[in-house]
């Protein structure tokens, strides 16, 4: 006897929505167990989805393959993940074998039952303990009162140091004490840049407990951390976005650590929102969901809007822990107006003396600036050539450490030119300021600068270009936390998460760019850089009462830093808001981006518009359907505002509504337009295009 089964495998990207494949198996097989079965010429990893009565309709007996093997010992995925998959698939538009078998370690396609076999003797029961954590503050102890006592999904909006994290880890040890076999998902943006986290929660629950996952592991040490998580052997889950499909089958509880980030989002593949999926699978499996922020994404904030009069409210509970934890005071916010000081100023004397002050007294300084490398375009004053990419629609950056011009799009590297390609001008110049360049102008201000004990000031860089290497990062930072370094100069990656006791001043050195973006989400997330920035500052009570914020802009009286300076979240909130809801702007309405790429921006616009006008004249033909033309906005398509990379042009059309099944509707019928449009000769020019649903950026 044989039986049917349709069975998840991966396949080319677009090529079927929610497709499975149907095979045959001489022997039983369980839904969520993984077997090796041929595609093509190949032998590859299947997820059994579902065991059907009979062959599909159509497909001859004779056309259907046999199952070649299951994985033995390796307990089913359970019926919630296989749910947790479906519905990332359908929502965010994309095969479901694609994101099923792009949702386990990679290890696990190419074992062998006996190679798995062995990985599995291996495992064993994992011991954890709960080392007790400090007598909670009364902010805590609400807070935790709170999540006992309701369902959730929560937003714990609390100030940076205001001790969220002992309160996941107190939460984690309820759950524990509670359910011996229970297990706790710990998110958070970027592992690698907060090591102390995972100490902190091994440190407490004990090394076995805790397994991590994300993408700096090893294929060797991925495979082993998700069968500890897949068995129920590992007690705890600490991990970044991907963790979120991690098998959990006794998950209680959820928490996402910064919930704002944008590294939540993946930007290829299935472009999911951790975030939002852990809301979505937090409710499947019945755990209660934490969502955590000192500056909250909008769509969170406006989620857990408390009820009034005239509106029910959100449907997250919103906590509040407002106080730091100990004496410990948020920074002072100074606004420096950089009108006022001499033109092409780079830092503010006032800047600089702080600065120096604060080396002299044996603290330290750190200065943001949101730009890589010495100047990010070098001109010829001459004939005006500037140093643009000949593959992409952007200038290429100029590094002076190695004297190149590259691209940060596509790579392309050049030495830099002795004399302008154009006219032969021998004196071109960088414009603009990166950080090489302000690490080495600190270096001349602070020449003379001395340190308590006589030495010379120590300037560090932290950024892309200075962490290539790998274990880079860690040794800076270990730098920076040891005391080695007085100021350190960096990009964002400097301003999240770290606890650097001694720093007690920081500076924005040119956030401006940000106030005038073309995207709507650019204020939102500047304010939560600097929210994030000035909480490096002061996190040592004893020395908080004098820790500063300082930010250097043309406009001071702008109210996002009007906002700051009152470290007040909820008026920045309220005014953001306004703007959105006036706008008809996420989170009060949806969207989705279809992207187009191809030779030519013709081409990648062509398609979207053929697209766009067969979808509308598709569904205005059919009465079950014309309701959708009006429910959701479909725009012209138009350049992306990175027109070009490598040369490739890709262009974008952007859907809205403020109904969000209206807008999934659409993209469902979207889906099979394109396949009909794309087909056709016109459009054979174009490479590939997707879908962003949520997207971060338009
Ligand atoms: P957040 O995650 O909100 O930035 P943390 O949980 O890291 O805050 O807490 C900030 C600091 O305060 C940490 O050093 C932490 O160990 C300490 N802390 C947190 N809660 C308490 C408490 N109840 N009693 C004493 N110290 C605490
Ligand atoms: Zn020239
Ligand atoms: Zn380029």
């Amino acid at each position: 006897m044989s039986i049917w089964i349709d069975i998840a495998v991966q396949a080319p990207a677009h090529s079927q929505v929610g497709g499975l494949l149907t095979y045959r198996s001489p022997v039983p097989v369980l839904p969520g167990q993984l077997v090796r079965v041929p595609f093509g010429q190949r032998e590859v990893l299947g997820v059994v989805w579902a065991i059907r009565d009979s062959a599909p309709d159509g497909m001859p007996a004779s056309q259907v393959r046999d199952v070649l093997g299951v994985l033995e010992g390796l307990p089913p995925l359970d019926a919630s993940w296989r749910q947790l998959v479906q519905f990332s698939a359908q929502y965010y538009q994309r095969a479901l074998g694609e994101v099923a078998l792009s949702a386990l370690p990679p290890q696990l396609r190419d074992l062998t039952s006996e190679q798995l076999a062995r990985r599995l003797k291996k495992q064993t029961e994992r011991t954890v303990y709960t080392t007790p954590g400090p007598a909670l503050s009364p902010e805590q102890i609400t807070v935790l009162d709170q999540m006992a006592h309701g369902p959730g999904p929560f937003l714990l909006f609390g100030s940076t140091g205001s001790g969220k994290t002992e309160v996941y880890l107190q939460a984690v040890e309820h759950m524990l004490a509670a359910d011996p076999q229970a297990q706790a998902l710990l998110m958070v943006p970027e592992i690698n840049l907060t090591p102390q986290l995972e100490e902190r929660v091994q440190a407490r629950f004990g090394t076995e407990a805790v397994v991590s996952m994300h993408s700096g592991m090893t294929p060797a040490q991925r495979l082993k951390a998700w069968l500890a998580a897949h068995a129920g052997h590992a007690r705890i889950v600490l991990g970044t976005r991907m963790a979120i499909f991690a098998s959990m089958p006794h998950l209680k509880l959820i928490v996402v650590d910064e919930e704002h980030d944008p590294s939540y989002k993946q930007q290829e593949g299935a472009r999911y929102s951790a975030r939002d999926l852990a809301v979505y699978r937090g409710r499947l499996q019945n755990a209660p969901v934490l969502l955590a922020s000192a500056t909250p994404s909008l769509e969170s904030w406006y989620l857990s809007r408390p009820a009034t009069e005239d509106d029910p409210g959100g449907r997250y509970q919103r906590l509040l822990m407002p106080s730091r934890i100990g004496t410990g005071l948020l920074p002072k916010v100074r606004r420096v107006d950089m009108n006022k000081q001499p033109r092409r100023a780079v830092l503010s004397t006032q800047l600089v003396a702080a600065i120096q002050e604060r080396v002299e007294r044996g603290e330290q300084c750190m200065l943001l600036l949101n730009r890589r490398g010495y100047a990010p375009v070098l001109h010829c004053a001459d004939c005006g050539w500037k140093s643009e990419c000949k593959h992409c629609s952007a200038f290429r950056v100029f590094h002076k450490i190695d004297r190149t011009l590259r691209c940060h799009h596509c790579g392309l590297t050049e030495r830099v030119p002795r004399a302008c390609p154009e006219c032969g001008n021998a004196d071109i110049a960088p414009i603009g300021r990166g950080t090489e360049q302000l690490e080495e102008h600190l270096g001349e201000l602070l020449a003379h600068v001395l340190r308590p004990d006589g030495t010379p000031v120590r300037i560090a860089r932290i950024d892309a270009d200075s962490t290539r290497l790998k274990g880079a990062l860690e040794s800076q930072l270990a730098q920076v936390h040891s005391g080695e370094v007085d100021v350190l100069v960096g990009t964002q990656m400097i301003a999240k998460g770290h606890d650097f006791r001694r720093i007690t001043l920081v500076a924005a050195v040119n956030p401006d760019t940000a106030l005038f973006s073309s995207d709507f989400r650019a204020p939102e997330r500047l304010f939560a850089l600097l929210m994030q920035a000035a909480g490096r500052a002061g996190r040592d009570a004893a020395q908080s009462a004098t820790s500063e914020m300082w930010v250097q802009t043309f406009h001071p009286t702008h109210a996002l830093f009007e906002a700051l300076k009152k470290h007040d979240y909820p008026a920045f909130a309220a005014s953001e808001l306004a703007e959105r809801t006036a706008a008809d702007l996420p989170p009060i309405s949806h969207q989705a981006l279809l992207r187009a790429d191809a030779r030519t921006q013709e081409a990648a616009q062509a398609l979207l518009n053929a697209a766009r006008e067969t979808l509308e004249a598709q569904l205005s033909a059919d009465p079950d359907t014309a309701d959708l033309v009006l429910q959701v906005s479909v725009y012209p398509a138009v350049p992306m505002s990175m027109q070009r990379v490598a040369d490739v042009e890709r262009a974008q059309m952007l859907l809205e509504s403020t109904n969000r099944m209206a807008l999934q509707k659409m993209l469902w019928h979207l889906h099979g337009v394109l396949h009909q449009v794309r087909s056709q000769p016109e459009h054979k020019g174009v490479i590939r295009w997707l879908v962003d649903v949520d997207p971060q950026a338009i």
